[in-house]
């Protein structure tokens, strides 16, 4: 299988090459050339098996050579073996028709662990083999860098960098990457948001001489592999309930896009997802460009579900490339516009989207009392982003067809906001449980990429 970019003027790789080097030199984002399909009969097949004997299933076809049957299967139970429920992504049920897909039993409490800690192993195999050596830069809203810390930390032919926005991230997010002490991690604390931190990395990488010099690779959402692990569970959820005989419905907490995309895969792929809605906090960008066709950044409103305060949403640039029917010049030319300020889409496009995609945002104050309803109704305590995915699942359900909603992170990643709309104090899973007593280290940096450039430089082991 080749992976194509999605401006089209970088060169195809394999999925490995694709995998260790993220975004692509034009800008774009790999997308695999066609998209492999599952009959019927091989989705019904997925029933009842292991998360790992899905993945395997699901997976395969992106892989190709790159691994032994062997060699993945291994790869896949390395990366699962640390989460602390045997069914990886168990099914709760919230109301009659709705469900919970909890997606934080991984060991940084988020969904993002499903992905990371598949490429902390996918790396490590693809590298020990050569016997290459890369550098890693990410930047997070909060659950993607403790999540790549945790999955490369002590490997051996990785340095690991993560920029996170210095005073708005949660206390948990913030411990999570600046605890580990393996010399191989280095958190950096950026003074600006998210968006500076990912404008930065983007920056980085688009910066040939310093990418080749430390051998930079990406495992922003904007990977390939990431978005592939998250294709999963997508099939497991649906088949739990009836599908392939039966259609489904996802609601999923959207900032990046790359969770939602998983699910669009998964439905190119044969999965029968009916609809698939984008919800979104204060920050709706998504929505509003759903609805009127402006894709238009006004800078981010901070809000108690932070892993979705982003205003330029990478993923999205995949979606794009479908709806413009995989015309990589005109994506290039909306990047371009988005440059200057923002894009309308084509009548075509837009239509195109809402043949897959519904939207919807709920404001802070929706999302504290969702917070606080679901846990009368049902017991469950919702962390903030899930609550904004069951308040628009609320609102989007048809008779009919179950609605499952992805629950991202633990409660207890969000202790202060989640006990302020509930009451309750959420507490860490025992693993965690001494989160709060070990010792931080971060780095302050400026927003500005040559002294970004230069530390990363001096801190690589080469
Ligand atoms: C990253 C994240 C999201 C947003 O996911 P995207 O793939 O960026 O759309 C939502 N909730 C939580 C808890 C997250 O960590």
């Amino acid at each position: 299988m080749k992976y194509i970019s999605t401006r089209g003027q970088a060169p195809e790789l394999t999925f490995e090459d694709a995998m260790l080097t993220g975004l692509a030199r034009d800008g774009g984002l790999y997308l695999p050339q066609a998209i492999p399909q599952m009959t019927h009969a091989q989705i019904a097949g997925l029933e009842g098996l292991a998360y790992e004997d899905a993945a395997f299933r699901v997976m395969r076809p992106f892989v190709d050579d790159a691994f032994t049957d062997s060699e993945f299967e291994a790869i896949i139970a390395r990366a699962y073996a640390g989460f602390g429920h045997v069914a990886r992504a168990p099914l709760k049920q919230l109301a009659p028709g709705h469900f919970l897909l909890e997606l934080f039993h991984g060991p940084t409490l988020a969904f993002k662990d499903f992905a990371m800690q598949l490429i902390g192993q996918l790396f490590e195999a693809s590298l020990k083999r050569s016997g290459r050596r890369v550098t890693i830069v990410g930047a997070t809203s909060g659950d993607t860098g403790s999540a790549a810390i945790e999955a490369f930390r002590g490997l051996d032919s990785v340095d690991v960098f993560i920029l996170f926005p210095d005073g708005r991230i949660s206390e948990v997010q913030r411990r999570q990457m600046t605890t580990p002490v393996e010399d191989n991690v280095h958190a950096l604390a950026i003074d600006g948001h998210f968006d500076d931190a990912q404008a930065r990395v983007k920056d980085m990488f688009n910066d040939f001489d310093f990418r080749d010099a430390v051998n930079l690779a990406a495992v922003n959402s904007i990977n390939w592999a990431r978005v592939l692990a998250q294709v999963v569970y997508y099939f497991t959820a649906a088949v739990s309930l009836g599908a392939p005989h039966r259609p489904v419905s996802f609601t999923v907490p959207t900032g990046n896009f790359g969770d939602i995309f998983a699910g669009y895969i998964a439905r190119r792929m044969g999965l029968p997802i009916e609809r698939l809605v984008v919800a979104t906090n204060q920050n709706d960008i998504l929505h509003r460009c759903l609805g009127a066709g402006e894709y238009r950044p006004e800078g981010v409103a901070p809000s108690i579900s932070p892993s979705m305060d982003i205003q330029v949403s990478s993923n999205f640039e995949r979606a794009l490339y479908y709806a413009y029917g995989q015309d990589g010049t005109a994506i290039a030319r909306l990047m371009e516009e988005l440059q200057e300020g923002g894009f309308s889409l084509s009548q075509g496009a837009l239509e195109s989207l809402r043949e897959t995609y519904d939207s919807g945002r709920c404001d802070e104050d929706e999302t504290r009392a969702t917070i606080r309803r679901v846990l009368g109704e049902s017991g469950e305590l919702l962390c903030p982003h899930s609550a904004v995915g069951v308040a628009v699942a609320d609102a989007h359900r048809r008779p009919g067809t179950p609605m499952v909603t992805l629950a991202t992170a633990h409660p207890a990643k969000f202790p202060d906001a989640v006990e302020a709309a509930s009451g309750r104090h959420p507490a860490l899973p025992a693993r965690l449980s001494d989160l709060y007593e070990r010792p931080e280290r971060a780095t302050q940096v400026p927003n500005e990429l040559a002294a970004i450039e230069t530390l990363i430089k001096q801190r690589t082991h080469h």
